[in-house]
């Protein structure tokens, strides 16, 4: 039998010293030798359970790097101090001047920037395409081309890239697919749809407790072997070094990641149903009116359901501004960025995580201010949390008497 990311993660054993059913954290940015020769062959390459310094590796660094490879299923994996510097060095170590990438228009506003304003300065150019659109992506190849980038599920559009499809694309053209899993750990495994390279922000799902950043790429020996490389690593070179105590703590947060996905899709298919049925403009990826649907259903690990992000348009920047402090007084949850958190977060990502990008392209892509991304959290009662909801829809005017009695229906009989 093949065996689950989850299980992979719950068979994954380290213990601390004296039996210790946690690692112990080494808390040592250097390590002893007993021989000059010794130091020497690890300078060159590393050996396994033999520890340097710890921006090369480090005891607790190596365990959470290993986990996250049993998430993703690949060879290998290496932890960064966030996810930016996770997605900064991975396409630093692919490209190099001259070289060009081809990215899905909607991602995450600090890659967009990384890719918009920031490579050009190094000779790496990006085309942004509609990743939906096999023909556009593969017209956008060029020679010169050796990525292409995307998010299994978009931030925050909630698209669903056909990973598939795009790795066909990249093998004709001998590109690498790299792809950001950061909205979908758990329910979708990239590398086994076709990604070359997969990329996470730990900082939200992962972690889940909103305390840490981090970040983390998977891939196969030979490219996270590169990206350490002390010659030539973009890791080994650049330095996002995730810091040890967090690496502790990140561990023991994946470890019950499979519980929390299924938690905090309950709720956000939850929400998200009862929005639509009240005439609300909901955007999930679990909804039959979701233009992929059907395909994420093909890509999904069972037993996690859909996830936890859900966007709803209001109609106008005024009623999103008024309705985010709103909702936070009225204890739906924080109005925060980010995501992930066992609390509900929201927020207007075109003010805010996608501001990088610039107005003509979120209209292009169909953002707007009125757009509100919520990331559900670990609520026990999501009864409780869709009334108070849509208490403040009502109190802006997008529902109805007749919605906020339904409403308060639900959580009725839910109790
Ligand atoms: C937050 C986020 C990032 C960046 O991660 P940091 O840990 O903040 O550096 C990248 N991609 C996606 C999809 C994100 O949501």
């Amino acid at each position: 039998m093949k065996d689950k990311p989850a299980s992979r993660i719950q068979d994954y054993l380290v213990f601390g010293e004296f039996g210790g059913v946690n690692p112990s954290i080494t808390d040592s940015s250097t390590f002893t030798f007993m021989s000059a020769e010794k130091m020497a062959e690890i300078f060159q390459q590393e050996i396994e359970g033999c520890y340097l310094y710890s921006r090369h590796m480090n005891p607790m660094n190596k365990f959470l790097s290993d986990a996250l490879a049993l998430l993703e299923n690949t060879e290998s994996a290496h932890v960064t101090a966030s996810g930016m510097g996770a997605i900064s060095t991975t396409l630093l170590q692919i490209c190099q001047q001259g070289d060009e990438i081809v990215s899905s228009r909607t991602i995450y506003g600090g890659t967009f920037a990384l890719m918009k304003n920031f490579f050009p300065r190094l000779g790496i150019n990006t085309k942004f395409v509609n990743i939906l659109d096999s023909d556009e992506v593969e017209a956008a190849i060029t020679p010169n081309t050796k990525v292409i980038y995307c998010e299994t599920m978009s931030n925050p559009m909630l698209e669903l890239a056909d990973i598939p499809a795009l790795k066909e694309i990249a093998l004709r053209h001998d590109c690498k697919l790299v792809v950001d899993n950061t909205f979908t750990p758990m329910l979708i495994s990239p590398k086994n749809l076709g990604a070359d390279i997969v990329v996470h922000s730990l900082t939200k799902f992962i972690n889940g407790a909103s305390d840490a950043v981090g970040g983390a790429v998977c891939a196969d020996h030979d490219f996270i072997a590169s990206l350490k490389d002390v010659n030539s690593g973009a890791i080994m070179l650049l330095g996002p070094t995730l810091d040890s105590l967090r690496a502790a703590s990140i561990l023991k947060n994946l470890r019950t990641l499979h519980v929390r996905m299924n938690q905090h899709s309950k709720n956000a298919s939850f929400i998200a149903r009862q929005l639509e049925r009240i005439g609300i403009k909901v955007v999930y990826p679990g909804l039959r009116s979701h233009p992929q649907h059907q395909l994420m259903r093909r890509f999904l690990n069972p037993g996690f359901g859909w996830g936890g992000m859900v966007t709803i348009d209001v109609q106008s920047d005024e009623i999103a501004n008024k309705l985010l402090p709103l909702m936070q007084n009225n204890l739906v949850g924080y109005f925060a960025v980010s995501l992930g958190f066992y609390k509900t977060l929201f927020s207007s990502p075109s003010h805010s995580t996608s501001s990088e990008i610039p107005e003509d392209m979120q209209h292009e892509i169909g953002m707007s201010g009125s757009l509100i991304r919520f990331s559900f959290g670990l609520d026990f009662e999501i009864g409780r949390t869709f009334e108070r909801l849509v208490e403040c829809l009502a109190e802006v005017g997008l529902v109805n008497e007749d919605s906020l009695m339904k409403a308060h229906q639900i959580a009725d009989n839910m109790n």
